[in-house]
């Protein structure tokens, strides 16, 4: 049935006055579960920009670019969503700045769907300054000291002003290791300020700087905290719930915590969201680890490793991870992965990626990036075919050819 809604503008600063739009009624993310294999699913996630399957792992464009990489390498190499830093964008270029070109769609040129985070990890890991009170959080600028304020309201004012697909309520990531009582009172803060996101998102989810007319609308999805006490992550999931979301992410995980100890957490965590929301594990990991939490039932993860390793010559492959800055590659004649299909990997010598890397040739960076990128993506492709076939458990054995590093 086709309605009436009021809008905003796409472009709000042209017009003051909201526009009418025969649309359908919005909605924001849909999510089906297309195919189980134990508690893994694999599935297929609907936003404004597109449909991402899942399990999705995103590449991370901190300021609204995957660094080293255009848009159009990375639409080659079927990426279909992406995460970028409010926190950094906020400071440069500005909300205000992105919002007027048409939000980080318009901003950046890129089609698909973009997820961002609310700013709460980054004021908590770029931040020794940071207080913490009931409002919100004061910090410095890691740019020139400058004073700022986030607040559920200001971190959803940002987001919606940014304008991707999915959006993130602001929350505090508690630190590793903390006492008991100190983890419980982050989770309760945290609580209420989900509490907050969702009212000030509810109230202004019509201002996404939309450059397209779309039957769907910004999601905002909330975070699981509770530190490493299993008692209270179910607590946190049960709460978090009640309010009500489309999404659940577990945050505040890959700390500095033990690996043992985060897969336990993701694993009982896991058990208490609905089966029928994507549930997103925020900031891994190893391809290793990112197949691991396919299997326990993830569906979206993100992560700076493949990207941030790839620009320190530190490459993943099916047979292990390679540094290509030493001085045994200096000839090799080989691909980078006999077993990699990435442009790169088709194209290019050992020998040639090592010289540009000893060299600091830029291209470095950029073939570096391309690989990592791709073996990453194929190996969830591979995840995601492993599940749709049914084979349970017995697909993480046959995926681990691939990622075990
Ligand atoms: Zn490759």
């Amino acid at each position: 049935m086709t309605m009436h809604i009021w809008t905003a503008s796409p472009r709000a600063n042209e017009a003051s006055a909201p526009t009418w739009f025969d649309t359908i009624l919005i909605v924001s993310t849909q999510f089906l579960v297309e195919a189980r294999a134990g508690a893994a699913r694999a599935g297929r996630l609907t936003t404004p920009h597109g449909e991402v399957e899942t399990p999705v792992f995103m590449p991370v464009g901190t300021l609204a670019s995957v660094k080293g990489l255009p848009q159009e390498v990375l639409e080659e190499l079927g990426v279909e969503i992406l995460l970028a830093n409010t926190y950094h964008l906020y400071l440069r270029p500005g909300v205000e700045q992105v919002r007027k070109l048409g939000g980080l769609h318009g901003f950046m040129s890129w089609p698909r769907s973009i997820l961002t985070d609310s700013g709460g990890f980054q004021v908590f890991s770029l931040n020794d300054l940071r207080k913490v009170s009931q409002e919100g959080v004061t910090f410095r600028s890691h740019l020139d000291g400058s004073s700022h304020f986030f607040s559920p309201e200001s971190a959803m004012e940002a987001q919606i002003g940014l304008g991707a697909d999915i959006i993130m309520a602001f929350d505090e990531c508690t630190e590793y290791p903390a006492e008991p009582e100190r983890v419980r009172a982050s989770m309760e803060l945290t609580l209420r300020w989900a509490e907050r996101s969702k009212n000030y998102f509810e109230e202004h989810k019509n201002e996404v700087p939309c450059n397209k007319v779309s039957d769907r609308t910004q999601a905002l999805f909330g975070i699981v905290q509770g530190g490493m006490d299993l008692a209270l992550r179910k607590e946190s999931a049960e709460r978090t719930i009640e309010i009500g979301f489309p999404g659940y992410a577990i945050g505040g995980l890959s700390v500095g915590e033990p690996r043992h100890v985060t897969r336990e957490i993701v694993e009982a965590t896991v058990q208490h969201l609905p089966a029928e929301r994507p549930r997103y594990l925020m900031g891994v990991g190893t391809p290793e680890e990112i197949v691991e939490y396919a299997n326990l039932g993830i569906d979206m993860m993100d992560c700076v490793l493949p990207t941030r390793a790839a620009r320190h010559g530190l490459l993943f492959t099916s047979e292990g991870r390679i540094s290509i800055k030493q001085a045994q590659y200096a000839g090799d004649e080989s691909p980078l992965d006999p077993n990699c299909v990435c442009p790169i990997c088709r194209r290019y010598s050992r020998a040639y990626l090592r010289h540009l890397y000893a060299s600091n040739e830029v291209l470095a960076q950029v073939l570096n990036t391309i690989h990592n990128l791709s073996f990453y993506l194929d190996t969830m492709r591979a995840v995601r075919h492993s599940i749709s076939l049914g084979r349970g458990a017995r697909f993480l054995s046959e995926v681990w050819s691939r990622a075990k590093l």
